[in-house]
C-alpha cells in the first residue's frame, strides 16, 4: 500500500433524464502500490465530455454501459507520482482514460495512455484541444468534411470544445465559417475572439431566417453536434453534395424514450438531395492522433488556433459541474481541476 487515498466517483444509479447528484456516490479507498512495470498515477486535470452520458443509460451503443457501482469513465491528464517503469519516471506528465478518480494505477500498455509534452502546449489541454476533443474536430472535418477553399462549413455547439476547432479549422482552410451557439455572450466570443465570419443564436426566434441570410450560397459541410431544431433549420439549407460529419447529437441525450430521439440520419435521409454523412467516432484514427495533436499545437503556437477552458475545481464537484454541458453554462472546454502538479 502507498500512503495516498483514492478518491473515486461511481455511477450509484443509472439517471433518468438529466443527471442529478443522487446518480453518484463518492467514495475513498487505499491506493496499493504499482506493480512490476506499473505507475501510480495522480489525476491534475478530469475531462467532462458529452459521451458519458451515453455510458451512463443501458441504451444500446458503440460503447458498452457503465454498471452501477463502476468508476464514471473519462479522460484525464495525469502525473507519475510513483514508478517501476524506467519510460516513466516520476514527475511524468500522461493523458489517459483513468475516470473520475483522484489516483490510478497505470500498465504502459494502456489504451489511449500518452506522454504529455509540455512544451507543445499547456498540458490542460491534452484533454481539449490538442487532445480528444481537437482530435475529433480534426479528424471528423479533414476526413468527413473534406472542406474546399471557398466552401460554406457550419458547426453547432460552436462555442464549446470540438466546435470552437472545428470553425477555426475551416477558417484556416480558407472557408466561410458560420457557427451556431446559445446566447449573445458565446456568439460574440466565436466571431470577435475565434474568428468565425458570423455566429448565430440558435434561441433566438428567427433563427432560421438568419442561419439563411448567413449561407446566401448554401451549406457545404454541416459539422453535427446538437440535432435536434438546429439540425432542423440547417438541413434544407444543404447544397446537392454537402458532407455531414455527424458527431453527436446533444439535444437527445438526456431523452427519456427512444420515441423522443430524431437521429440526424433520420432527418437527413429525407431529404430529396441527402448529404454524404455518417456518424463517427474520434478513435477510427487512433493511429494518427499523435500527428493531429501536434498540427494542432503548432496552430495554438501560431495563433490561428485559440480556446477558452470552463475549470470547476474539485473532483467531489464533478456530478454537478457535468450538467453544465447540457444546460450550456460550459463556456469552451469543461474540465474539472483535480490537483496541481508536484
Ligand atoms: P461542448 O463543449 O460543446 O459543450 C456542450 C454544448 O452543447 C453546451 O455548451 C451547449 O452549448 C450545447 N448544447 C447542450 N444542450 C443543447 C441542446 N439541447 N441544443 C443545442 N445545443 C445544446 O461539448 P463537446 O465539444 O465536448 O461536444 C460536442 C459534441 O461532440 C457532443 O455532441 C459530443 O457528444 C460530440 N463528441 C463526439 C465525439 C465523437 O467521437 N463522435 C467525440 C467528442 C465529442 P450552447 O450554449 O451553445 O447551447
Amino acid at each position: 500500500m502507498t500512503d495516498f487515498t483514492n478518491t473515486k466517483i461511481v455511477m450509484k444509479s443509472r439517471p433518468v433524464g438529466m443527471p442529478t447528484n443522487d446518480n453518484f456516490e463518492i467514495q475513498s479507498e487505499p491506493v496499493a502500490s504499482p506493480g512490476e512495470n506499473e505507475m501510480l498515477l495522480g489525476t491534475l486535470w478530469l475531462s467532462l465530455d458529452p459521451y458519458m452520458r451515453g455510458r451512463m443509460s443501458d441504451r444500446k451503443s458503440y460503447a458498452k454501459p457503465l454498471e452501477i457501482g463502476e468508476v464514471i469513465t473519462g479522460g484525464v491528464v495525469s502525473q507519475v507520482l510513483e514508478s517501476n517503469n524506467a519510460d516513466y519516471p516520476v514527475g511524468t506528465i500522461v493523458s489517459g482514460m483513468y475516470g473520475w478518480q483522484s489516483h490510478a494505477i497505470a500498465k504502459p500498455d494502456d489504451y489511449r495512455l500518452f506522454k504529455v509534452d509540455a512544451n507543445l502546449a499547456p498540458i490542460s489541454t491534452a484533454v481539449g484541444t490538442t487532445g480528444m476533443p481537437g482530435q475529433t474536430a480534426y479528424f471528423g472535418l479533414l476526413k468527413l468534411g473534406k472542406p474546399q477553399p471557398g466552401e460554406t462549413v457550419v458547426v453547432s455547439a460552436a462555442s464549446g470544445a470540438v466546435g470552437s476547432v472545428v470553425g477555426q479549422i475551416a477558417k484556416i482552410k480558407g472557408c466561410r465559417a458560420v457557427g451556431l451557439a446559445g446566447g449573445k455572450a458565446k456568439c460574440d466570443y466565436v466571431v470577435n475572439e475565434l474568428g468565425f465570419d458570423v455566429c448565430i443564436d440558435y434561441k433566438e426566434a428567427d433563427f432560421a431566417e438568419k442561419l439563411a441570410a448567413a449561407c446566401p450560397n448554401g451549406v457545404d459541410v454541416y459539422f453535427e453536434n446538437v440535432g435536434g431544431e438546429v439540425l432542423d433549420a440547417v438541413a434544407p439549407l444543404l447544397n446537392k453534395g454537402a458532407r455531414v460529419p455527424v458527431c453527436g447529437f446533444i439535444s437527445a441525450y438526456n431523452a427519456t424514450s427512444e420515441d423522443q430521439i430524431k437521429t440526424p440520419e433520420m432527418v437527413l435521409g429525407a431529404l430529396e438531395h441527402p448529404p454524404e454523412s455518417r456518424f463517427f467516432i474520434v478513435t477510427e484514427w487512433i493511429e494518427e492522433f499523435e500527428d493531429a495533436t501536434k498540427a494542432l499545437a503548432e496552430w495554438i503556437q501560431s495563433g490561428d488556433l485559440k480556446y477558452r477552458e470552463s475549470i470547476v475545481e474539485g473532483l467531489e464537484n464533478a456530478p454537478e459541474a457535468f450538467r453544465m454541458l447540457f444546460t450550456g453554462e460550459n463556456f469552451g472546454k469543461l474540465m474539472i481541476k483535480v490537483a496541481e502538479p508536484i
